[in-house]
């Protein structure tokens, strides 16, 4: 094959040990112990002076595979970056800031929409460290020419990084990547670039010139809702790089080797599961778009004839599994809940079943509620992760759900174009 192998290949064939004779095991079990023993002192001193440490917060070979594995997936044909995976993605936020910020650089400005934690994170417990949180809000998603208007007269060399999602949490605005790392790197300024939602099988934000990614590997990557990790990942020579060793081992927010073999494990199917959730969803959010139960639908792309054609651009694999519906009030939302018995609620993502989750009352409930309104994340705003189930139940699912809100409560009043 000519050109690189895509990201569902890599992914499926990630941290398989090389055969050697007499046959290796195709997966390796988890390496669990987190101390190693050496023989003598001279040995412990090799090792140690090889930069090694026998210690697994230095380092763990479960661990490693999946670093690998991320820098197969995020990397592309880029130079090797560099990957460290953390217990979460709140953790990979940390560690990706602690690499930026620096005396005279400590200013983090962050685009909203984003996960309601990434600001708890910077406006927190970093604001008390001394980092200064700067908070732009993008213009609605359909308004992708004016998107970075707010941002160009605040990036400034007090300005450590830009903070932004590439599929926002939860109203799925698509960022104009290209445009924020340009902007970003004519003044100078590191991106770090959330891309939970849209995962590297569908953007690879390196490509387009991010300086640093992270994951919650919580959501799609694993899959199964049954690990907690994240993972920063770093544009090879990029000064973060030189630190992400040091501070992954100093700040010691690492990634357990168990949930690293169940992180890989749910990775090698990711390729797959994201393929199918992407084109389930489409067909939800069309549906819903079309029912009169619904007063908003926000889906990548959906908001006009700017965002699709930066959708086009941007996720011509895809456009993700998330689609998030609103009904117009708190109580029909919880009656669509009520109607859907098969779609679990969970306030969270990316599991191999579809569940759905409230912003208001989860992910962003943070926020005060004339924000929340000001972003257009209103109390009847549900956000649902698709996950694997055939497209044809889901859509029935739905279906049938939407007709019974519509049935007990009434046509919803329209926000905005309801087109999907
Ligand atoms: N980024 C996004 C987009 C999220 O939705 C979340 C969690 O929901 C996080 C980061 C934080 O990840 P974790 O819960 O693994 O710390």
């Amino acid at each position: 094959m000519t050109r690189p192998p895509r990201p569902s290949t890599v992914a499926a064939r990630a941290g398989t040990p090389e055969p050697s004779p007499g046959g290796v095991p195709l997966v390796e079990a988890p390496s669990l112990a987190s101390v190693d023993s050496f023989p003598d002192l001279a040995d412990l001193d090799r090792v140690m002076a090889a930069g090694r440490s026998g210690y697994r917060r230095y380092g763990n070979p479960s661990v490693h595979r999946l670093e690998e594995a991320l820098v197969g997936l995020e990397g592309g044909g880029l130079d090797e970056p560099l990957c460290r995976v953390t217990s979460s993605g709140q953790a990979a936020l940390l560690l990706a800031l602690s690499t930026l910020v620096q005396p005279g650089r400590r200013r983090v400005v962050l685009l909203r929409p984003c996960y309601g934690g990434s600001e708890s994170l910077i406006a927190g417990p970093l604001a008390a460290f001394g980092v200064e949180p700067v908070v732009v809000d993008l213009p609605p998603p359909g308004e992708v020419a004016h998107q970075l208007d707010g941002l160009s007269g605040l990036l400034s060399p007090a300005v450590a990084c830009v903070v932004a999602e590439t599929i926002g949490n939860p109203l799925l605005g698509v960022l104009d990547l290209p445009a924020l790392t340009a902007l970003c790197r004519s003044a100078g300024v590191a991106t770090v670039i959330d891309n939970t939602f849209a995962t590297p099988f569908l953007l690879r934000p390196l490509e387009m010139g991010a300086d640093l990614v992270f994951h919650s590997l919580s959501k799609q990557l694993s899959g199964h809702a049954d690990v907690l990790g994240g993972a920063v990942v770093v544009r090879a020579g990029h000064l973060a790089a030189g630190r992400l060793d040091a501070h992954s081992r100093s700040l010691g927010a690492v990634m357990a080797p168990f949930d690293a073999f169940l992180s890989l494990r749910g990775l090698r199917t990711a390729g797959l599961r994201t393929e199918r959730g992407a084109a389930s969803a489409v067909v939800l959010a069309r549906l819903a778009a079309a029912h009169p139960a619904v007063a908003a639908v926000h889906y990548p792309g959906s908001r006009g004839p700017e965002e699709e054609a930066l959708a086009a651009r941007l996720l011509p694999r895809g456009r993700g599994s998330m689609v998030a519906i609103d009904l117009g009030a708190r109580e029909r939302a919880d009656a669509l809940l009520g109607a859907l018995p098969g779609v679990r609620l969970a306030p969270s993502l990316g599991d191999v079943a579809t569940t759905v989750s409230h912003p208001g009352v989860s992910s962003h409930r943070n926020l005060r509620p004339a924000e929340r309104r000001a972003l257009g994340i209103g109390d009847g705003l549900l956000r649902f992760s698709v996950g694997i189930e055939d497209t044809d139940d889901l859509a029935a699912e739905l279906g049938a759900a939407l007709d019974a809100v519509l049935g007990t409560m009434g046509p919803a009043n329209p926000r905005r174009s309801r087109g999907a």
